[in-house]
């Protein structure tokens, strides 16, 4: 393919992916959005593959690697659940970080270049970030992974003087950055019995080490709780590693591609940082949802169960109701009762509405997700700011296996783990009806005074099997 043909390409596939982000920015173009970012990546792959950059002789182990991770991907994504679907997001952004790892270590080995000069020197830098910033992606996703899969304890590891052992990391990789600059100039630090005959690899290697326990240090000091926010920044991140292969490689579409995986990715973790009232700098040090350092207050009090009956009579001596769906709903896979029984109230005159947190659920937009996935319109879907002056006109919310983002302790109780975190505030409404299986806490491990408020009522089981019974009362 002719270069100026593969250029066009690359431009044709950079404009598909601004448009495939813009149109994920809201329900109704999401879908159109996700078709364009599959046409702008097959056009980019078939370009990059043509226009020279790989040698024809490597067809064959291209198609079959191309097979191979196609397929990997193809049953792994049929395969996962919607509740897993943060992990695989986390395990995919570890793949990225490895992949620039090895380009880069890939790179420093080839001998093939023909660079000298300050061109030679920009082109170690770029290796050197790009193995910097891939392998802080590569070993901090591995844990989120972890962490997210229940593989290990969410409870942040805060080790004594971490800021200090973080300072003198980041200290450390610019030391080493300088020593390979100066050795691969001069040829010292060879280390031929790792195949790595080039100066500066000594120095390279000890960062990749340094790079690795930052990443391992860095996402094991976060609370269960914050997981959000770092999975939205290594999402960040490994865009960034993407954009300094591109770099290394001098690809263009690859460049831009990271720059805008990077960027989104940044302008999200700032987002649910302001939604959980964190601060981004405070995430990337580490450490961060901690709370205040005491313990959260005991809740204490009498709950007030409800049953079906009774909540369907809530229901039907109310004007005005607001459903609160959280992680639970997902795990019942309630979302389409939950709509039938939103149908069947409008039917009867009642003004529904749906309050959604910024971070319910287990990743970002994951309750708009199954919202739409249930049909439910998109004007009666609210967010957080949207409904959270208002409940004083609520006659009865309902929270489906929701429980952190309707905590009132985030508000009122500074020890808590999740003080300041903005919440839904239902309980400034008239009545609360919780939906869940116990009194269980929730994902950050806290207990919830919600259930124990004197207008608030606990409907106890299976939220789809408890949606169901109501249903059939109003129905009879
Ligand atoms: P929570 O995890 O706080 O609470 C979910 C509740 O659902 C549990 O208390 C559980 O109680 C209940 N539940 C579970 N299964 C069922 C079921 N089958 N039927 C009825 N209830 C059920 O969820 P929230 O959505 O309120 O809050 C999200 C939390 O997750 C926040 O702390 C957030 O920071 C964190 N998080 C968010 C991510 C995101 O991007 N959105 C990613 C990672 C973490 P019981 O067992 O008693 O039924």
């Amino acid at each position: 393919m002719p270069q100026s043909l593969a250029t066009m390409a690359y431009i044709v596939a950079t404009i598909l992916f601004i448009l495939s982000l813009s149109g994920l920015s809201n329900q109704e173009t999401a879908r159109r959005g996700n078709y364009y970012g599959m046409l702008g990546m097959a056009i980019a792959i078939i370009a990059t593959t043509l226009s020279g950059a790989v040698s024809s002789t490597a067809y064959p182990i291209l198609i079959v690697a191309i097979l191979l991770g196609g397929s990997v991907g193809a049953v792994l994504a049929q395969k996962v659940a919607m509740t897993q679907m943060p992990e695989l997001v986390a395990i995919m952004h570890s793949l990225v970080g490895m992949a620039a790892v090895l380009i880069g270590f890939a790179n420093f080995m080839d001998d093939a270049s023909s660079l000298s000069g300050v061109e030679k020197t920009i082109h170690e830098v770029e290796i050197y970030i790009g193995i910097l910033i891939g392998a802080v992606t590569f070993s901090g996703s591995v844990i989120a992974y972890c962490k997210l899969s229940e593989k290990i304890s969410g409870k942040p590891l805060l080790l004594p003087g971490r800021h200090f052992f973080n300072l003198l990391l980041l200290v450390a990789a610019i030391g080493l950055g300088w020593l390979f600059l100066h050795q691969c100039a001069s040829g010292e630090g060879c280390l031929p019995q790792l195949m790595l005959n080039h100066g500066g690899a000594l120095p390279l290697l000890i960062m990749t080490v340094i790079a690795l326990t930052f990443g391992v240090h860095m996402v094991m000091a976060i609370g269960g709780a914050d997981m959000p926010v770092v999975v939205s920044m290594l999402n960040s991140y490994s865009g960034w590693a993407a954009a300094a292969t591109g770099f290394m490689l001098s690809n263009d579409l690859l460049i831009v591609t990271g720059a805008l995986v990077g960027s989104s990715g940044a302008i999200l973790s700032y987002i649910m940082c302001r939604a959980m009232n964190r601060h981004f700098l405070s995430v990337i040090a580490g450490g961060f949802g901690t709370g205040g350092g005491g313990a959260a207050a005991e809740v204490v009090g009498d709950v007030q169960p409800i049953n079906a009956e009774e909540t369907a009579q809530l229901l039907l001596a109310a004007k005005n109701i607001m459903i609160i769906p959280g992680y639970g709903m997902a795990v019942a896979q309630a979302q389409h009762t939950v709509y039938e029984l939103t149908k069947l109230l409008r039917e009867k005159g009642k003004k529904v509405g749906f309050g959604i947190h910024p971070v319910a659920g287990r990743m970002p937009g994951h309750m708009n997700v199954l919202l739409a996935e249930a049909k439910v319109p998109y004007d009666i879907v609210y967010e957080m700011d949207e409904i959270n002056d208002d409940w004083g006109n609520v006659d009865v919310s309902i929270i489906i296996g929701a429980n952190d983002i309707v905590n009132p302790s985030a508000l009122d109780d500074p020890n808590s783990p999740i003080a300041g975190m903005p919440v839904l505030e239902c309980w400034k409404g008239e009545s609360t009806i919780v939906m869940k299986r116990s009194m269980a806490s929730g994902y950050a491990g806290v207990g919830n005074p919600l259930f124990v408020m004197d207008n608030t009522r606990m409907l106890f089981g299976d939220a789809n099997a408890m949606l169901q019974e109501v249903l059939k009362v109003l129905k009879a």
